[in-house]
Formats: C-alpha cells, sequence, structure tokens
C-alpha cells in the first residue's frame, strides 16, 4: 500500500495531502481507532511527490530542532473578555471570540471546529458574527479538517482576511499546505492535551441517549454554571432532561485525562511550543491567582495568551480596548500549563482499550473497566487527604 507517510501512527489527519492532490486520488477515512488517515488510490496515483511536500509532519522531520521564533518571543498575557457574556460561554476567557469578531468585523472569514448535526466535530467557516457561538467552545475530540485548507486557500489568494483556528498540528498542516506567507492571514492554535478519538465520542454520545431514551439538543464540554476551575460536561436532551456533571465524574473526561484515547501522534507532539507555527497560542491560565497575576477572581475564566509572531501581537492590540491584559513571563505561565511544551506519557492501557473496543466490548463493560468513577472518586478522595496533610497527620497519629 503506498502511503503519505512510512509509519502512520505519526499522521495527523490534517488532510493536507488530501487536499493538495492534484488529481484526488487521496481520500480521508476512520483507521480502527477512529481517527482520518490518508488512503491513497495506488491505481490513479502519479507518485508527483506533493503529498509529501505538504505534510507537516515530514517538513517537521526537516527542521532543526530549534524554536523558529523570534527572539522578541513568545510574550504572554493573562486576559479575559470585559463582555461577561462572550466571557461565561467561552473555555477560558473567551479571547477567541474578541479575535474573531474582530476579523469578521472586516469582511473576513473564521476557520473553527463546530459541531455537526450528529455532534461529530468538523471543521467551518464562518462569516457572519451569528455563526460565531458554533465555534466557540472546546470540543475535546478530533476535528475533522474537511475541505477548510483548500477554502482558506482562495479566501487569501483574493486578499480576504482569514482567522484560521485549530489545534498545534492543524495550523501547521495550514501552512504547509499553502507553501508561502500570506499577509491577511491570523493563525491561533490552542495548548492542547491530545485529541481524543471521534469513535470513542461517538460510543459515548449513543451510551448517552441511550440512558437519557432521547437524541441529543446540545453539548458544552465547558460549562461554568459550578466556575471555570469546576467545569462540567453538559448535554442537554430533546425531551427537556439534561445531563450535568463535573469534568472530573464524567466518563468521557475520565478518559481523556488519562489520555487513554487521544491520537498515536499526540503523545510525541511535534507542535507544542517553541515549535508552533500559529501566531497566536491560547489555553487556560490555571494558577494565576497563585502567580499574583490576578487577584480576587471571579471564576468566570481566565486565558492565557501568548504573541508568537509580530502579527500575533497586533492582532492583541487590536482587541485591546475589549479586554483585560496582563503581561507575565511565558516560563511562568508554562510552568502551571505542562501541555503547551511537554506531551502527555501513552499510558500502558491504551493498546489494550482500543483492543477490548475493536474485539466489540461493550461501551459499558469499558467504561467499567477504563473509566470507572468509583475508582477516580477513591483517587480524588486519596489527592485530597495528600493535599490537606491529613495522611501525614495519620501516619503521626498511628506511630504514637
Ligand atoms: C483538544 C483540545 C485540548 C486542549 N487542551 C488544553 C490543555 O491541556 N491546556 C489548556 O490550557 N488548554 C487546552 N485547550 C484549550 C482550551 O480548552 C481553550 O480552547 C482555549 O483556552 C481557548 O479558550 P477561549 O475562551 O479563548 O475560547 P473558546 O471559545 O473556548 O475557544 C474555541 C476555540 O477552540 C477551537 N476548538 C474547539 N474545539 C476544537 C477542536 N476539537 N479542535 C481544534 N480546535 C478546536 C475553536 O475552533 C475555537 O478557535 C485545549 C483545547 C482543545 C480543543
Amino acid at each position: 500500500m503506498i502511503s503519505v507517510l512510512e509509519n502512520m501512527d505519526r499522521c495527523i489527519g490534517c488532510s493536507a495531502c488530501a487536499q493538495r492532490c492534484p488529481i484526488q486520488c487521496i481520500s480521508m477515512a476512520d483507521d480502527h481507532e477512529g481517527f482520518l488517515v490518508p488512503h491513497i488510490d495506488a491505481g490513479r496515483c502519479h507518485d508527483c511527490g506533493l503529498c509529501r511536500k505538504v505534510c507537516p509532519v515530514l517538513k517537521a522531520d526537516a527542521e532543526t530542532s530549534e524554536s523558529n521564533q523570534a527572539t522578541d518571543y513568545p510574550r504572554a498575557w493573562a486576559a479575559w473578555s470585559l463582555d461577561d457574556t462572550v466571557r461565561l460561554e467561552s473555555s477560558s476567557g473567551g479571547l477567541f471570540s474578541l479575535l474573531a469578531e474582530s476579523c469578521l468585523s472586516r469582511g473576513g472569514t473564521v476557520f473553527g471546529a463546530a459541531f455537526d448535526q450528529d455532534f461529530m466535530v468538523r471543521h467551518i467557516g464562518i462569516e457572519q458574527p451569528s455563526e460565531l457561538d458554533s465555534l466557540r467552545r472546546s470540543k475535546y475530540v478530533q476535528s475533522d479538517i474537511n475541505r477548510c485548507y483548500k477554502e482558506a486557500e482562495r479566501l487569501l489568494k483574493e486578499q480576504k482576511p482569514v482567522l484560521f483556528s485549530g489545534t498545534g498540528c492543524q495550523i501547521a498542516g495550514l501552512k504547509t499546505f499553502l507553501g508561502k506567507p500570506y499577509p491577511e492571514l491570523l493563525t491561533v492554535d490552542l495548548a492542547c492535551y491530545g485529541v481524543p478519538s471521534p469513535k470513542v465520542w461517538s460510543l459515548y454520545l449513543e451510551d448517552m441517549k441511550k440512558r437519557f431514551k432521547s437524541e441529543i439538543e446540545s453539548i458544552s464540554f465547558r460549562d461554568k454554571k459550578n466556575g471555570w476551575k469546576n467545569y462540567c460536561m453538559h448535554i442537554r436532551f430533546r425531551n427537556g432532561r439534561s445531563y450535568r456533571d463535573a469534568a472530573v465524574k464524567d466518563t468521557f473526561f475520565i478518559g481523556f485525562g488519562k489520555n487513554l484515547f487521544s491520537r498515536k501522534c499526540c503523545y510525541s507532539c511535534q507542535f507544542r511550543h517553541p515549535h508552533t507555527r500559529a501566531d497566536l497560542t491560547l489555553a487556560d491560565f490555571w494558577g494565576a491567582e497563585e502567580l499574583g497575576i490576578v487577584h480576587g477572581q471571579d471564576d468566570k475564566g481566565i486565558s492565557l495568551v501568548i504573541a508568537n509572531t509580530a502579527r500575533g501581537q497586533a492582532a492583541l492590540e487590536d482587541i485591546r480596548d475589549r479586554c483585560f491584559l496582563k503581561e507575565t513571563s511565558f516560563q511562568e505561565a508554562a510552568a502551571k500549563n505542562p501541555r503547551l511544551t511537554v506531551s502527555a506519557p501513552m499510558p500502558r492501557a491504551r493498546t489494550l482499550f482500543f483492543k477490548d473496543l475493536n474485539s466489540g466490548m461493550h461501551f459499558s463493560a469499558l467504561k467499567r473497566k477504563y473509566m470507572n468513577r468509583f475508582v477516580q472518586n477513591l483517587k480524588l478522595m486519596a489527592r485530597r487527604m495528600l493535599g490537606s496533610g491529613m495522611v501525614d497527620r495519620l501516619r503521626k497519629l498511628i506511630r504514637g
């Protein structure tokens, strides 16, 4: 079988190869873990090599391991939107929405991840502020880029403003796909824990629909009813029922937190800082209070915004009057957010998990075996006891 990469475990699924192929002989299809991978029609392929030329993984291999950032960057800020509605409706502090509004107001197009009618995650381009909510909030599932690179290229060639947002690897894919800089392009990536399998997500959704005996009306991975720090999975069903559970207790989040079903390439991501290709990076600013960067917070959400280029910084200047911004050191912020710079290790249970899943183990059995809420609660309790010094006190008591 012909393939773009020798080792397909390294493929990020960006589909730059499929979108660039001049004779459309590459199609994207699910692999056995539910992630999109390219399939080349060997009978039609002319071996022109364009697919390899636009592959961000091969491009990153060919580059030095040095950071490609200018010496003035990265610069980091704690930030949030001054509009409370936007802030509360966003995962962190709502900086993405401000950047998107700024692009839309100039007649531009914003690309980002939205749910489709089945609540699977796909990239789309929007041109109206009324469509912005569909891109808002993190969807912790790998998004299908679709034909968005091609569409962005068409707009950029017409000198229209484009904001393209996505994970670091998706932005790297866009950049190699385009092959040259465009003055009207602003790219935004996210600190990324890893992208979970769409196949596992669809099993979770089926399980929820069965449990609540209804189709789904809406989903938020980052509901802030109990605050930004205690964010919840919130699913509303068409029959009027609703499910809201803390991320630390929700089955899907437990698996995500264990990094059980992220794409294989995520465990050795080539596109984290300092290798990001984006102008701006957005993240949750966990620990901003402990660092003394902000005081007396209201738990509505704090973004960490990192300018990686002068263009990124200029975009921040554009929205300055609509957000709170306080500069901090990148090193300090990154120390509180390890996923900015370091990939999570692959858990040993991952291989067995997908083996069980593909051998037909029922989702309820997978839940019991790998995403057990009871075990998770015990771990949480133990962590809290450790944190409060209770274990030490108990030990001292036992020793007398
Ligand atoms: C898979 C994933 C893992 C993440 N891991 C971390 C982490 O470990 N630490 C951390 O601090 N932050 C992480 N983030 C980023 C964080 O959750 C927020 O998205 C970010 O802080 C921006 O928040 P906001 O309030 O500015 O805007 P929001 O409106 O919340 O952000 C929405 C933005 O996220 C993009 N987006 C949403 N879902 C996806 C997706 N599946 N794929 C690509 N782009 C998507 C949208 O296109 C839009 O640009 C992750 C995000 C994703 C999608």
